[in-house]
C-alpha cells in the first residue's frame, strides 16, 4: 500500500488527490504555482497528531498551509503533502484575569460564539478585562477572532493587509509583526501559550515568546531569520513542528485614535519625529509608518480615483510618514495633542501637516501593495520584492545608500519603498519596466540589497520569515555555528524532516 493510500485509509474524504481540489493549496501568494502530491485536512488536534506519525513511518513530507497568505513560499508544495490547518478554526475558551472562564464546542460558529460571549460577560455584570485570555485553534483567522471580541472592546492587534485570511496560529508560529508592531509588539510575543506537535509527532506545549520589550534604537526590533530556541514552536516558521492551539493576550480597543500623515525631507528626520513622539505620547504611538516620494507617486498614478493626499499643494518630499496615536481616555482631545505635537514640538510647517479622518490616510499606505501589484501588471517587466529591517537608528542612512546602489546598478527600476519605520522594517519593491525585465539581473539586485542591509546590521527578512523563498541566501550568510544549532533542533524535534523540508534550506543542510 502507498503511503498516500494509507492516509486515505485513515482520512477518507479529508484528503483531496483530485487536480482541481489540490489546485488552490498549490498556488502560493507570490511566485509560482508548486505541486502537491495531495492535501490533508485533519479536523482535530488528534489527526494532526496521527498525520505526523503516519509521515513518519510512511517517509512523507508536509508543507503546512493554513491562511495561505504566507510571502516566503513555505506553504508552496514541491511534491509534498500539503498539511491544512484550516478546518481547525474553533475558539475554545475566554478567560479572565481572576481565572473565571467561559468555554465553547470547537464547532460552535463565530457569531454563536460572539452572542454567548457577551451574554456571558454581561451576565457577571461586565468585569473588568485587563489580562484576559482568549484560547484559539491554529486556523481561526485574525479578523473572525476580532468579530468575535468587539463587544467586549477587546481585540487582537494585529494589522497587516492579510488578516481576512491570515490565520492566527501561522501568525504566532511566523512572529507575523504588521503595521502596529510598534506598539503591541509581534504576534508572538502577545501569544502567552502554544501548544501543538513536534515534527516527529510527539505532543509539546504550553510554549511562548519572552514579552515584548521595545528594543533601543541601536538595536534591530523585528528578524525573523533568528528562531529562539526558548521559544519552542513559537516563532519558529513551522519548521520544527506544528502549533494547534494558542492563548492570545487580548488588548483593548482604544477609546479614541488619531493620525497625521507628516511629509519629511528625510529618514533621519522621520526619525527625529519619531523619538520625539516617543516621549510625548509613549507607548501609545500604534503606527509610525513610512511612504517613500516613488511609493506615493505610485498609489496616486495606479489608485488615485481611491485615494487623495491630504495637503493643500503636494509636497515636495522625499517620504511620508503616517503616525498613528491612541487613548484609552474617551475625553482626552487626541487630535489637539497630536496637532500641537506636530506643530509646536517636532516643528512641522503646517503645509507639511496632513489631516484627514484616520481610514482615509491608512487607505493610502495600504493601497501601495494593490498599486505595486498594477503597475507589475501594465509594465510585464516582473517585480523583486525584499522584506528586510534595520536598527533605527541607521534607518534613515540605510535607505538612502541601498537607493543610491540600486540606481547605479540598474537605474531603469523603479525602487518602491515603504513599510514599518517604527521597527526599522522596509518593504522593498523593485519594479521592472517595459522591455526591461529585473528577472536577469535578479541575482546581482538581490545581492545588493543583501549586502547593504548586512552592512547596517540589518536582517534581510523582517517579518515574512525565511521558507524556501530565502533559503539559499539563509545558508550563505548565517554564521555556521547558528546552522548547526538548527541542524541539531531539527534532528530531536523532527529527525526525518518531514515538516517544511525546503525551508531554511534543512534539505541541503541536514545532507550536507
Ligand atoms: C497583503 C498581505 C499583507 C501582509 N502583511 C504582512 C505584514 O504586515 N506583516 C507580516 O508579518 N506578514 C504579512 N503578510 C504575510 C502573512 O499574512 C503572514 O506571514 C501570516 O502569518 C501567514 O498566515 P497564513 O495563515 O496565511 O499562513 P500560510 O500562508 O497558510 O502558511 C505559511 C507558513 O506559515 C507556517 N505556519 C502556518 N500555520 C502554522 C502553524 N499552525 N504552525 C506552525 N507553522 C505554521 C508554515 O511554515 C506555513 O507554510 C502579508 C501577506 C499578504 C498577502
Amino acid at each position: 500500500m502507498s503511503a498516500i493510500d494509507v492516509l486515505r485509509e485513515h482520512f477518507g474524504p479529508r484528503l483531496l488527490v483530485e487536480a482541481e481540489r489540490r489546485a488552490p493549496y498549490e498556488t502560493p501568494e507570490r511566485g509560482a504555482p508548486g505541486h502537491a502530491e495531495a492535501v490533508l485536512l485533519p479536523d482535530s488536534e488528534a489527526e494532526v497528531e496521527r498525520a505526523l506519525k503516519l509521515a513518519n513511518e510512511h517517509r512523507l513530507h508536509f508543507v503546512l498551509s493554513s491562511g495561505r497568505t504566507g510571502l516566503v513560499e513555505s506553504q508552496r508544495p514541491e511534491g509534498e503533502v500539503v498539511l491544512s490547518l484550516e478546518k481547525l478554526r474553533g475558539f475554545l475558551a475566554f478567560t479572565l484575569a481572576d481565572g473565571r472562564e467561559c468555554r465553547f464546542e470547537r464547532s460552535e460558529s463565530p457569531d454563536a460564539v460572539r452572542n454567548r460571549l457577551f451574554a456571558w460577560w454581561s451576565d457577571l455584570g461586565k468585569p473588568e478585562l485587563a489580562d484576559s485570555t482568549v484560547t484559539i485553534e491554529a486556523g481561526l483567522a485574525v479578523d473572525t477572532l476580532n468579530e468575535i471580541l468587539a463587544p467586549l472592546g477587546r481585540m487582537f492587534p494585529m494589522e497587516m493587509g492579510s488578516t481576512a485570511s491570515a490565520s492566527l496560529g501561522a501568525c504566532v508560529a511566523n512572529a507575523s509583526a504588521g503595521a502596529n508592531a510598534v506598539c503591541y509588539g509581534t504576534a508572538a510575543h502577545m501569544a502567552t501559550a502554544a501548544w501543538g506537535f513536534w515534527g516527529d509527532g510527539s505532543a509539546t506545549g504550553p510554549q511562548a515568546a519572552s514579552s515584548w520589550v521595545r528594543p533601543a534604537t541601536d538595536q534591530l526590533a523585528i528578524d525573523s531569520t533568528r528562531l529562539p530556541p526558548a521559544w519552542g514552536l513559537v516563532g519558529s516558521q513551522g519548521v520544527f513542528g506544528v502549533i494547534t492551539r494558542v492563548q492570545l493576550r487580548t488588548q483593548p480597543i482604544p477609546a479614541t485614535r488619531e493620525g497625521a500623515l507628516l511629509a519629511v525631507a528625510s529618514m533621519p528626520e522621520a526619525m527625529r519625529v519619531f523619538s520625539l513622539a516617543r516621549e510625548t505620547f509613549g507607548s501609545n504611538i500604534e503606527e509610525f509608518e513610512f511612504l517613500s516620494r516613488s511609493a506615493v507617486e505610485l498609489v496616486l498614478r495606479r489608485k488615485g480615483g481611491d485615494v487623495r493626499l491630504p495637503f493643500e499643494h503636494t509636497p515636495d518630499a522625499p517620504y511620508l510618514v503616517l503616525m498613528q496615536v491612541k487613548s484609552d481616555l474617551p475625553d482626552e482631545d487626541l487630535a489637539q495633542k497630536l496637532y500641537a505635537f506636530c506643530s509646536e514640538t517636532a516643528g512641522v510647517p503646517d503645509e507639511a501637516i496632513g489631516y484627514a479622518p484616520l481610514p482615509a490616510l491608512k487607505k493610502i499606505r495600504h493601497s501601495v501593495t494593490e498599486a505595486s501589484n498594477l503597475e507589475m501588471r501594465a509594465l510585464g517587466g516582473g517585480r523583486l520584492s525584499f522584506d528586510t529591517a534595520t536598527p533605527v537608528s541607521v534607518f534613515g542612512d540605510y535607505l538612502a545608500q541601498l537607493a543610491g546602489e540600486l540606481r547605479a546598478a540598474r537605474p531603469d527600476v523603479q525602487l518602491v519603498d515603504f513599510g514599518h519605520a517604527g521597527v526599522g522594517g522596509a518593504h522593498l519593491h523593485l519594479i521592472g519596466g517595459q522591455g526591461a525585465p529585473v528577472a536577469p539581473d535578479a541575482a546581482r539586485l538581490t545581492k545588493i540589497v543583501f549586502d547593504v542591509t548586512q552592512a547596517f546590521g540589518g536582517t534581510f527578512s523582517a517579518e515574512h520569515g525565511v521558507g524556501p523563498k530565502w533559503a539559499t541566501e539563509f545558508l550563505q550568510r548565517t554564521p555556521r555555528a547558528r546552522l548547526d544549532e538548527l541542524a541539531a533542533r531539527k534532528r530531536r524535534h523532527d529527525p526525518l524532516n518531514v515538516l517544511s523540508p525546503r525551508s531554511f534550506g534543512f534539505d541541503r543542510l541536514l545532507a550536507g
